[in-house]
């Protein structure tokens, strides 16, 4: 079997990989980045957050992403069981920045860009190749066996591995460190419609979050390039497949029937591709690095995408490991503490949003109710669906919360 070396091997060319490998190969170092799809892909994930504009300004990608036909996405709302819409919360209210507006992407083009970013900074990409295995000398990660485009088999050993395979979640999946979350097992059915009904002005890119009549499930409607929106109903997993009849299409066609604000939108619209499936259960790694590795994105843990925090959550970690690894680099300190030493600062931000999911699902919480009652959280609020977890304290909003709904512990 051929073998090779490089200083960082990178696991997923997504958002958190791409990142990681972008910046650490502006730091000088050799970082080879394996992804196993071949040609861009369909993706779900499309609506970002504002807080990614930090990590794309370093990137050096604001200009490219201002140059895209991605709708600019200025707001976030929602509709509750009744089909009444709270006010829009606009990230810029606040905020007069550029910061404060972001994007609703397709992900074969986004993921691209973002790859092709990492090659231009000098990482080596190499498309349609499958990591196999993560290699270990005893409990220090030492490599990789891939699978090549030419379906020859390679052994690549580096100084660090970095998992960014998503929900795969290569590491944490051999190490058995993945926790489940038991109360957010949910799934989603979705596709995408053209021709469905936009609001005008700058509400024409805003994410909408709508609830069934039954709140059983809720709605997300992100509006996309070229007349596309994309529509998905999430619920928990054993209520949206308790009846094992029915398929992905006619579960969505049911859901629909609860949820007249979406059936409205969607009236004259064409649905453009087959119904797609996933699950969305909740999920974190006990331990973000080891020696010789460390977890980017999905592949160390996945919050529920009702607030649309997975990419801004990947681009986060793809970054705080880069500093990580460029630091442990250059002391020659690949241990498990030097890798792993974002965790704590990673995982308040990730709390802070996973609180308020809670909020979310509680039946008996509802936005509007909270914020009459605390109108001084308003800002908090929207710092979190901003994803300003970590440049801001939000943490003084979950008192006057948790009166009003159960708030997760730590631990699950
Ligand atoms: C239903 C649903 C809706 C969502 N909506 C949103 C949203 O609106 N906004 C948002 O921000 N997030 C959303 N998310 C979450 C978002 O999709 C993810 O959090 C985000 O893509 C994570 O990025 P990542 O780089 O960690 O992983 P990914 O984007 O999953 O990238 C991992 C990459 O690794 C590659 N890979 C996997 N295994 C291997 C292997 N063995 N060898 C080589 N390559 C491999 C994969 O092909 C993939 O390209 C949603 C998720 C779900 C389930």
């Amino acid at each position: 079997m051929n073998e090779m070396n490089t200083d960082v091997v990178v696991i997923g060319g997504g958002p958190g990989g791409a990142t990681t490998a972008a910046l650490v190969a502006e730091g000088g170092h050799g970082v080879t980045l394996f992804e196993r799809n071949a040609e861009p892909t369909f993706k779900v994930g499309e609506s970002l957050m504002p807080g990614t504009y930090w990590t794309f300004e370093r990137l050096g990608l604001l200009d490219k992403l201002a140059k895209t036909a991605f709708p600019r996405k200025y707001s976030v709302q929602f509709f509750g069981a009744s089909g009444r819409g709270s006010a829009p919360f606009y990230f810029n209210e606040n905020n007069p920045h550029d910061s404060a507006v972001t994007w609703q992407v397709l992900r074969s083009e986004f993921d691209t860009m973002l790859q092709d970013n990492a090659t231009e900074k000098g990482a080596k990409v190499v498309r349609g190749a499958k990591v196999i295995e993560v290699l270990f000398d005893g409990d220090r990660a030492a490599g990789v066996r891939v699978k090549m485009p030419d379906d020859e088999e390679q052994v690549v050993r580096s100084q660090v591995v970095v998992d960014a395979s998503g929900q795969s979640a290569l590491i944490a999946r051999n190490l058995k460190i993945a926790n489940v979350e038991p109360k957010l097992k949910k799934a989603s059915v979705f596709t995408h419609f053209e021709n469905a009904f936009r609001d005008d002005g700058i509400d024409e890119g805003a994410t909408l979050i709508l609830q069934a009549n039954d709140k059983n499930v809720w709605f997300w409607y992100i509006p996309l390039p070229e007349d596309r929106v994309s529509v998905g109903a999430v619920g928990d997993i054993d209520y949206l497949f308790a009846d094992r009849s029915l398929d992905a299409q006619e579960i969505f066609d049911r859901e629909l029937e609860k949820c007249e604000s979406v059936q409205e939108r969607i009236r004259d619209a064409r649905q453009v591709m087959p119904m797609q499936v996933t699950k969305d259960f909740s999920y974190r790694a006990k331990q973000i690095a080891g020696d010789g590795w460390v977890l980017v994105g999905d592949a160390y843990g996945f919050l529920d995408p009702v607030y649309s925090s997975g990419v801004f959550l990947a681009l986060k970690s793809g970054e705080m490991a880069a500093d990580s690894i460029l630091d442990g680099l250059a002391k020659g300190d690949t241990s498990s503490e030097q890798l792993g030493g974002f965790q704590e600062e990673f995982l308040g931000g990730m709390e802070s949003i996973r609180k308020l999911v809670y909020a979310f699902y509680d039946k008996e919480f509802s936005f509007r109710k909270f914020l009459m009652a605390n109108p001084d959280c308003t800002q908090g609020v929207v710092d979190i669906l901003s994803g300003d977890v970590y440049t801001k304290d939000v943490t003084p909003i979950f008192e006057p919360m948790s009166e009003m709904c159960e708030l997760p512990t730590e631990d699950f």
